[in-house]
Order: structure tokens, then C-alpha cells, then sequence
């Protein structure tokens, strides 16, 4: 038996959490009003962080405005957040389907992508035509969010496929372009 320096209450061993610091090797408080201590310190310590971050939200709300409005006019950066948005959104289905393991994908890879996302918004903004970038293989059904399983396809198909597998397979449809026309085309003009 040991008595909580806390509550005063003698209690046996088991009552208390071991502490190997300690003489005893047990805590000087019980289990009981350690509960109580942390639940406190807890609800204190969430508060005062709520408090915080109004604070700096109201402090820094008008700089955030005019930084966002900023990177919004830059054409570049929209791009880069649509490209990445579509990236990331692509990566969590795909980690949702994969019973929630995220897939690796190597920097290069990750790069192409991008490439390829933005160059399915370019062809866009190009031909007045919605184009998407659609994976051959739906997120969904297991298909990988990988470059060999991205095809840019119109809006208009894309949603005609939905998550459907026996849509017409990209080779039948040779106008649109792959992720290799893309990097060739990247490749030829860096050359
Ligand atoms: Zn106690």
C-alpha cells in the first residue's frame, strides 16, 4: 500500500503509474488524480491555444487577404495550386483505395505529373474544349496514381466513364494525348 501525496488516500501499488525515476518506482500520485491533472491540463492548454490562434487570425487577417488575392493574380501560381491540388486529391483516393497505405512516388515522377496536369489545363485554355486528366485504370478500382495511368480525356468523357472499367481504352482514341507524347514533347523542346 502506498498514500497519494495528492489525495491523501492510502491505495494499493496498482493504483499508481510506474515511474522507474522514482525511489518506489511508482509515481507519488495516483492513477485517479493523475486522470484528474491531465484532463485539466488538457482543456487549459487547448483553450489557450484556441485563444492563440484567433489572436494571430484576427492579428494577421488582412495581410493573409492581400498574400492570397496576390499569389491568385499570379497565372503561374494558379496553375501550380490547381496542378498540385489535382496531384494531392489524386494521391489521398488513391491512399483511401489502398486501405490507407499512400503510395510512394519518386520526385521525377511526381514532376511529370504535374506536367501533365497543367498540360490538360493548357490544352484547355488552348481549344476552348474541357479537358481532365483521368486515370485509365479508376483510383477507385485500384488503379495506380502513377504517369502510365493518367490519359487527358474531355470533361464530356470523363464523366461518361465515371468508374466504369471497359470505357474505351485509350489506344482506340488516338487523338488525345499520352503522358509520353507530353515528356517528348517536353524533352525536344529543352533539346
Ligand atoms: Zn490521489
Amino acid at each position: 500500500m502506498k498514500t497519494c501525496t495528492k489525495c491523501k488516500t492510502e491505495q494499493p501499488f496498482k493504483s499508481f503509474y510506474k515511474k522507474a525515476a522514482a525511489q518506489d518506482g511508482l509515481t507519488s500520485h495516483c492513477k485517479s488524480c493523475a486522470a484528474v491533472y491531465h484532463a485539466e491540463y488538457n482543456k487549459d492548454n487547448r483553450e489557450a491555444r484556441a485563444a492563440y490562434q484567433a489572436k494571430y487570425h484576427k492579428d494577421n487577417r488582412e495581410a493573409r487577404a492581400a498574400y492570397k488575392a496576390e499569389r491568385r493574380s499570379d497565372p503561374a501560381n494558379h496553375l501550380r495550386c490547381k496542378t498540385h491540388s489535382a496531384f494531392n486529391g489524386g494521391l489521398r483516393k488513391a491512399t483511401k483505395h489502398n486501405n490507407g497505405v499512400k503510395p510512394v512516388i519518386n520526385p521525377k515522377e511526381k514532376e511529370l505529373m504535374l506536367d501533365f496536369l497543367a498540360a490538360a489545363r493548357t490544352l484547355s485554355a488552348d481549344t476552348g474544349i474541357e479537358f481532365e486528366v483521368d486515370h485509365i485504370i479508376p483510383l477507385s478500382k485500384g488503379g495506380a496514381h502513377s504517369l502510365s495511368n493518367m490519359q487527358i480525356i474531355t470533361r464530356v468523357d470523363n464523366i461518361a466513364k465515371a468508374n466504369k472499367l471497359n470505357f474505351h481504352d485509350y489506344t482506340q482514341r488516338p487523338s488525345y494525348p499520352r503522358p509520353e507524347d507530353i515528356v517528348a514533347c517536353e524533352v525536344s523542346a529543352a533539346a
